[in-house]
C-alpha cells in the first residue's frame, strides 16, 4: 500500500486525458501502473456513470492521495461550463470545449427529466429558421464531449435524465461514427455506460437519407425523429437547403423500413412557420403522405427571435392544422414550448453568449429561432 501511495504521488500522465474519454480497460491500465487493484478503476466508472460526479471527492471509495492525483492528472470531464440559463421546465447549458461553444439543455416533464444534446459545432444544414444553421458548420464534436453534456447536466443539477435527445446543435447523422459510440455509450450498463434503455434515446435529423438506412441497420430500437416541415419539395427545400439532396420519397421509404425493422413509430417534426406551411391545404398534403404509416407528427409551435422574418402560426391555426390531421387519422400532438424563456431553440444561446464570453467566434447575435 506504501508503494501504491508512493506511485500515485510521483506520476504524471503523458498528455492531457479526460476521465469521459476512458473506457473501463484503459483506466484499469492507468490505475495498474499506479498500482493500483483494477476493481478500484471498477468502482471509479460505476460511480461516474451512475451518479455522475462534479469532483473526484465525492469517490471516497478511492484513496485521498489517488483522487488528489486523478484530480490533477486525469480531470473528470473536457467541457467547461460557461453560462447557465434557467427558466420554467428548461435549463440551457453553455459549455466551452477546445475552444469551441457547445450547448446543452436540460427539459423537465412531469415524470421526465430529458437531456437534449448537441452533435456539432455549429451545422451545415443551414435551416433557414435556425441559429445554428445561419453560422455554418464548425466542427464534429466527439464521443466524450456529446456523453458528458448528460453527465455534467446530471451532475450539476441533482437531476436524473431518463430521456436523451439528440436534437441539440448539429445534424447527428453527419456525425454518425461518433453519435453512435456516444448512443452505446449511454445505453450500456454501468460500468461501462450510463444503462439508459435505447428506447429512451431519440435520434432527431432532417432526413438524410444513408444515415436512417444505416441506423435502421444497427440492432437498436432508438427513437427515430425526422424534421419535414412541409409536406412539397418546394417549400421543404426552402426552410432546408440540404432538402435538395433527400427527397421526401426516399425519406418516407427509409423511414418505413426503419420501422419495419425496429418496431418503432417515426415522430415526425413540423414546425409552424405563418403564411410558410401552415395553410389548410398543406395540412390535407401532409395527412395524405402520412396517412396509414406507423408515425405520429410532432407540432411544434415556432420559437420567435429578434432579426428573423419568420413568424409563428396563430394558435387557431395550430390547431385547425391539427384537426386536419387528426380526421386524417395521422396521431398528432403539438409540443408545449418549455424553453422559451431560456433561449432553448439550438444555437440561441450559443449567439448570445459569444458577445458575454469574449470568444473567438461569431460575436453578432444570430438573427434565429428554433431547433428541428
Ligand atoms: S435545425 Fe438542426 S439540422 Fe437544421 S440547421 Fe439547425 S441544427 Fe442544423
Amino acid at each position: 500500500m506504501k508503494r501504491q501511495s508512493s506511485q500515485t504521488s510521483n506520476s504524471a500522465p503523458a498528455a492531457p486525458r479526460f476521465l469521459s474519454a476512458l473506457g473501463l480497460n484503459e483506466l484499469i491500465e492507468v490505475f495498474k501502473n499506479l498500482g493500483e487493484p483494477s476493481f478500484r478503476a471498477t468502482q471509479l466508472l460505476d460511480l461516474y456513470y451512475r451518479k455522475s460526479l462534479v469532483s473526484y471527492d465525492q469517490a471516497t471509495c478511492l484513496g485521498k492521495a489517488l483522487r488528489e492525483w486523478l484530480a490533477a492528472g486525469l480531470p473528470l470531464y473536457q467541457l467547461e461550463p460557461v453560462e447557465m440559463r434557467e427558466g420554467g421546465e428548461a435549463s440551457k447549458w453553455l459549455w466551452r470545449s477546445a475552444n469551441s461553444l457547445i450547448e446543452s439543455v436540460q427539459i423537465r416533464a412531469p415524470g421526465r427529466v430529458t437531456s437534449c444534446l448537441s452533435s456539432q459545432v455549429g451545422c451545415a444544414v443551414r435551416c433557414a429558421f435556425c441559429a445554428t444553421g445561419q453560422g455554418g458548420f464548425e466542427r464534429q464534436l466527439e464521443t466524450n464531449e456529446m456523453v458528458e453534456q448528460y453527465l455534467q447536466m446530471r451532475a450539476r443539477s441533482g437531476l436524473h435524465s431518463s430521456h436523451v435527445v439528440f436534437m441539440g446543435m448539429g445534424e447527428p447523422l453527419y456525425n454518425y461514427e461518433a453519435v453512435m459510440r456516444a448512443v452505446r455509450q449511454l445505453n450500456r450498463p454501468t460500468p461501462e455506460g450510463v444503462g439508459l434503455a435505447a428506447r429512451r434515446i431519440t435520434i432527431s435529423t432532417v432526413g438524410i437519407v444513408p444515415g436512417i438506412k444505416r441506423l435502421a441497420g444497427e440492432n437498436l430500437q432508438l427513437e427515430l425523429a425526422i424534421s419535414l416541415h412541409a409536406p412539397d419539395e418546394a417549400t421543404r427545400e426552402k426552410l432546408i437547403p440540404a432538402a435538395k439532396r433527400q427527397p421526401l420519397r426516399e425519406i418516407l421509404q427509409a423511414a418505413a423500413e426503419y420501422s419495419k425493422l425496429t418496431h418503432r413509430l417515426v415522430t415526425y417534426e413540423y414546425v409552424l412557420l405563418a403564411g410558410v406551411n401552415d395553410a389548410p391545404e398543406q395540412a390535407r398534403e401532409l395527412g395524405r403522405l402520412l396517412r396509414g404509416r406507423p408515425c405520429k407528427v410532432n407540432l411544434i409551435p415556432f420559437n420567435p427571435v429578434a432579426g428573423t422574418d419568420f413568424k409563428p402560426s396563430a394558435p387557431p391555426a395550430q390547431r385547425r392544422f391539427k384537426q386536419i390531421l387528426d380526421e386524417a387519422h395521422v396521431p398528432t400532438t403539438i409540443r408545449v414550448s418549455k424553453g422559451r424563456k431560456v433561449d432553448a431553440a439550438c444555437g440561441q444561446l450559443r449567439a448570445s453568449g459569444n458577445a458575454n464570453i469574449g470568444s473567438t467566434e461569431r460575436s453578432e447575435v444570430l438573427p434565429s429561432i428554433l431547433k428541428k
